[in-house]
C-alpha cells in the first residue's frame, strides 16, 4: 500500500515523504503528509474558532 498526500501529492517512502510518482498505482491510499496535516489542522482550528466567535456575537 502506497500512501500519497492528497494536498501536495508527495509519496510516502521509508525514508520520508518525497515528490515522486508512486510505483504501485494499484494500491494507492490518500492521506496527508505531516506538513499538510499540520496545515489542515490549523485550517480546522481557524474555522472552528471563527464559528465559535461568530456564534457568540
Ligand atoms: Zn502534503
Amino acid at each position: 500500500m502506497t500512501t500519497v498526500c492528497c494536498v501536495c501529492n508527495k509519496t510516502k517512502k521509508r525514508s520520508g515523504w518525497v515528490r515522486e510518482q508512486p510505483s504501485d498505482k494499484t494500491s494507492l491510499s490518500h492521506g496527508y503528509c505531516p506538513e499538510c496535516f499540520c496545515k489542515v489542522m490549523k485550517k480546522i482550528n481557524d474555522y472552528s474558532s471563527k464559528q465559535l466567535s461568530s456564534s457568540e456575537a
